[in-house]
């Protein structure tokens, strides 16, 4: 849940939208994507915004804004999380939900793409404002969301209470034979109200079997390797305490809160411990405080930015002194991020990829409420496996064989999937 904007220089961040629009361009040109299928994945098909207000503890109401953009659904139902956060905005809803698109697609699952989101700073508000301000956007959201049609799940900001809230209040306006048949509106819900063992962990795991196929292929050893952190929420903190057991050594990590560096490495347990106590990495005590150059300077051989958008630039690019980038965020790699690191012969893994191990389970877990099932964590664990190692091999291949970059490629993979379905169907009526 951790937020770091970049604060190094002066230069205005890059609107995600146009970063997406820019990425998905890059990659039709290479594959010579059909121009009307191009236009038509250049918007989303629905833009809902809706403003509700929401009765806060001392007894005021107050408006907010909220989103969600479904961006394509000709692979299946809309799917995608939804952000709390104060910064959230149109555009970048809408490029989130393009991401969803492409990394279902890039997954090979039967989803589309969607995001959603609403204005505001969910820490500055409580468990009993949270709950309410949920609800409130759920009814709001209506049918327009549904188990075989819009499925939300967590992202910035929210989490499975958020998620178990969600499912509660649509449930209450579905009649009472069908309650239980909807319970998959949502995934990422906790495991006692329909959740999927290893839901949590997911999109840090997927991440880690990426960097150990990276690794095999590179004939990199992890145990002993080092590796940057930025954003300790969900994400970021998994992966770390997961590359940990592989004898990696988490050397820097960075969130809102400050960012701290040891050579030595920072125990990714008790950071997590830490986080969830004090909000943030900052004051844990072993490490030495850093800045934001020097955090992007730290020697390191796998950097993972699991935070928000816009973090690698056209200023921090050039400080990076790792062997790979693994995007833990969606969006984390600007345009210009994106071609300082080919140029600098800095591997990408990129986010449609490396953080898709989320949106995996979340299909594990729409499949089991389907199914009125529940996997273990072993076959949980070992079908995300199975699908992350195939996903890998495809994006590597397409990349060797065009020779394109790794982000390219993905989008490749999943535009391909995507144009020859929209062939196969036409274009209604
Ligand atoms: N918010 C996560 C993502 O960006 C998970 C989405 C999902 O599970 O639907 O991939």
């Amino acid at each position: 849940m951790s937020d770091t904007t970049a604060v190094i220089g002066k230069n205005k961040p890059m609107n995600a939208h146009e970063m997406a629009t820019a990425q998905l361009n890059r990659a039709a040109e290479v594959m010579g994507l059909d121009p009307e299928i191009h236009t038509i994945l250049s918007q989303p098909k629905n833009e809902l915004i809706v403003n509700f207000p929401v009765r806060m503890d001392d007894g005021r109401h107050v408006m907010f804004k909220g989103y969600r953009i479904q961006h394509n659904n000709i692979m299946g139902p809309y799917k995608g999380g939804i952000r709390y956060h104060h910064e959230v905005h149109l555009d970048e809803v809408k490029a989130l939900a393009a991401w969803m698109t492409w990394k279902c697609a890039v997954m090979e699952i039967p989803f589309g793409g969607a995001k959603g989101g609403i204005k505001f700073d969910p820490r500055q508000y409580s468990p009993a404002e949270l709950e309410r301000i949920t609800r409130r956007f759920t009814h709001a959201l209506g049918n327009n969301i549904g188990p075989d049609h819009d499925i939300p799940a967590p992202d910035v900001g929210t989490n499975a209470q958020t998620m178990v809230w969600l499912m509660d209040t649509y449930m209450n306006f579905t009649p009472s034979d069908r309650k239980n048949a909807v319970r998959g509106v949502v995934t990422g819900k906790s495991l006692t109200s329909g959740g999927s063992q290893g839901r949590e962990k997911a999109t840090g795991q997927g991440l880690v079997f990426v960097v150990e196929e990276w690794a095999k292929e590179n004939n990199f050893s992890l145990n002993g390797a080092t590796f940057a952190v930025q954003g300790f929420g969900n994400v970021g903190s998994f992966a770390a305490r997961i590359l940990a057991k592989h004898g990696s050594k988490l050397v820097a990590v960075q969130d809102h809160t400050g960012a701290i560096r040891s050579v030595d490495g920072l125990d990714a347990v008790k950071l997590a411990d830490w986080v969830k106590k004090n909000g943030g990495v900052a004051g844990f005590p072993g490490g030495d405080v850093i800045n934001q150059t020097e955090f992007f300077s730290t020697q390191c051989d796998l950097f993972i930015p699991a935070a928000l958008e816009n973090q690698i630039t056209a200023e921090t690019a050039p400080l990076l002194k790792c062997r790979a980038v693994f995007e833990g965020a969606n969006g984390p790699t600007d345009i210009d991020g994106d071609r300082i690191l080919r140029e600098r012969g800095i591997e990408l893994l990129p986010d449609v990829l490396a953080n898709a191990g989320g949106v995996t389970v979340s299909y594990f877990e729409w499949l089991q409420n389907r199914r009125a099932e529940s996997w273990t964590l072993e076959e949980v664990d070992a079908r995300l496996h199975t699908m992350m190692v195939h996903a890998y091999a495809t994006v590597r291949r397409i990349a060797r064989d065009r020779k394109i970059d790794n982000r390219t490629a993905a989008y490749v993979h999943a535009l391909t999937r995507i144009e020859t379905v929209y062939k196969e169907r036409g274009i209604f009526p």
